[in-house]
């Protein structure tokens, strides 16, 4: 393309290459004091149980707020963090504030709030990673059956003997395991073949057009038949419409996730003990302490 754009143009097209490469190193530096400098932030989205619309549990999604660039999304610094290996450390500090943030709202609601955690590649694959579930799950008092560690099909460009005995280990230790944005991969139900695997979560983008008449609603009842035969749990993200949330109804979905119920959200404005009906403070707002 460059090169048959015009001289000029390959001169700005090299100069935006080499902006990219200089926000990205920059990024990946800031990133190694963003949790030391508070700037990390776990939001809290509600996962709903559709038969009698409970929230039943909060999925943990990272934000970070850079001093100078304001909010970064995730999609443009995690995989940073997994090429430079910040993520180690960045994803065992969201496992711990995300399953203490379950404990708390577990004793004040009197009843199981679960969490999901996200997990990239990289951590899955760090040598420590079981024993650091195990401690953070120790530390938290959260019994382990609460926690769903969600993974990517990603993980399976990797090595897939080592992915398996990781994710295996870690089920040992009580949690369950979680397939996101399942139906996006190259070869989902070799996936589902080969990862031991508690639930699928179905893609938004499935979701996004249920109801609109095309294959999605077939496509969506078939990975909901799938997983109740292989006794998999099942999740659909991103509902946003009431039109999606009857369908998925009519499909028997048995959980759900989306902007209709709840977007993330941080934990003094989330979980299961806020007052209903109150209004979520809009960025920037000061709350007023109450008397
Ligand atoms: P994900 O795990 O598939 O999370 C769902 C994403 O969809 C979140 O984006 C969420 O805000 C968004 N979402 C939820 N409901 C709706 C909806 O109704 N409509 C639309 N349009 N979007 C919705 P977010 O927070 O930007 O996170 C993006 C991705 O970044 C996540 O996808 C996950 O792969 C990754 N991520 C986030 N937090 C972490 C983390 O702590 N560790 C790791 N390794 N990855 C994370
Ligand atoms: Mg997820
Ligand atoms: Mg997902
Ligand atoms: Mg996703």
């Amino acid at each position: 393309l460059a090169k048959s754009s015009g001289k000029n143009r390959v001169v700005v097209y090299a100069e935006g290459m080499e902006q990219a490469a200089q926000t990205k190193a920059e990024l990946i530096t800031d990133l190694e004091s963003a949790i030391a400098d508070g700037q990390l932030a776990v939001h809290y989205q509600p996962t709903v149980d559709l038969s009698d619309g409970v929230t039943t549990g909060y999925e943990a999604l990272l934000r970070w707020e850079h001093p100078t660039r304001g909010p970064v999304p995730p999609m443009d610094f995690i995989p940073l963090a997994e090429e430079s290996g910040a993520i180690v450390e960045i994803g065992r500090w969201v496992l711990a504030e995300a399953t203490g943030q379950a404990a708390r709202w577990s004793w004040e609601a009197g009843r199981p709030i679960d969490i999901a955690v996200n997990l990239s590649p990289r951590q899955l694959l760090d040598d420590d990673v079981v024993s650091t579930v195990r401690a953070v799950l120790a530390d938290s008092g959260l019994p382990a059956g609460q926690v769903t560690l969600e993974v990517t099909e990603g993980v399976l460009i990797h090595d897939v003997e080592a992915v398996v005995d990781v994710l295996r280990a870690l089920r040992r230790l009580g949690v369950r395991i979680a397939i996101d944005d399942f139906g996006t991969g190259y070869s989902s139900l070799s996936y589902l073949r080969r990862l031991p695997a508690d639930v699928v979560k179905i893609d938004r983008s499935f979701v996004q057009d249920l109801g609109s008449g095309g294959r999605s609603t077939t496509l969506v009842a078939s990975i909901i038949e799938l997983a109740r035969s292989l006794e998999l749990g099942v999740v659909a993200e991103g509902v946003e419409t009431e039109e999606q949330h009857a369908v998925l109804g009519r499909l028997s979905c048995s959980h759900a996730q989306g902007y209709l119920f709840g977007r993330p959200r941080p934990a003094a404005v989330q979980g299961p003990t806020a007052l209903a009906g109150v209004p979520s403070p809009r960025p920037g707002t000061v709350l007023a302490a109450r008397p």
